[in-house]
């Protein structure tokens, strides 16, 4: 960033008195400008032996197939959030059975929660944000346009615990080597 959020004042990276970590800081005003991860909320939408998809109608990863996520929105709990960006992006009204991936992704800043939730046949559309929506058997996936790293693993966990009939929490730390 180049210029304090509060006066529009030039900043600088330093390390403010009592902190361990560069910030930025405004010349002019002083505001210390805090930078924290955000939480990216969504869902695993089935159906019988089938899961939800949506195509990407935005970027970035445009064109690319997903599962509904997003940020979640001050004043939300993690399950509103999930909630609302599934109607976004699929227009179905799912229903969660439990919290169960986190993702953590330091390098950019983000973690994820998807919950599992079942839907409903023929009750999503595309909307403004995807392009398609589908349930997809676990040979249908297009496995090779995936638009993010999270959901390929996140799907394969839900085959192999579909399997075994049961879908403890998960959470896995995603690091770029
Ligand atoms: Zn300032």
């Amino acid at each position: 960033m180049n210029f304090c959020t509060q006066c529009g004042g030039p900043v600088s990276k330093k390390i403010p008195q009592g902190d361990n970590r560069e910030r930025y800081v405004c010349n002019n005003c002083g505001y210390i400008h805090y930078q924290n991860p955000n939480a990216v909320v969504g869902t695993l939408p089935y159906c019988g032996d089938k899961v939800l998809l949506c195509k990407r109608g935005i970027e970035p990863r445009l064109g690319l197939w997903t599962l509904p996520a997003g940020f979640l929105e001050m004043g939300e709990t993690l399950q509103e959030g999930a909630l609302r960006e599934t109607k976004e992006e699929t227009n179905s009204q799912v229903k969660i059975d439990n919290m169960y991936f986190m993702f953590d992704i330091p390098q950019i800043g983000q973690f994820y929660v998807l919950y599992k939730a079942s839907i409903e046949e023929n009750s999503y559309s595309p909307t403004s944000e995807s392009l398609e929506v589908d349930l997809f058997s676990f040979d249908e996936i297009p496995w090779e346009e995936l638009a993010f790293p999270f959901v390929p693993i996140a799907l394969k966990q839900f085959y192999e615990d579909l399997e075994e009939g049961s879908f403890p929490f998960r959470k896995k730390e995603l690091i770029k080597k």
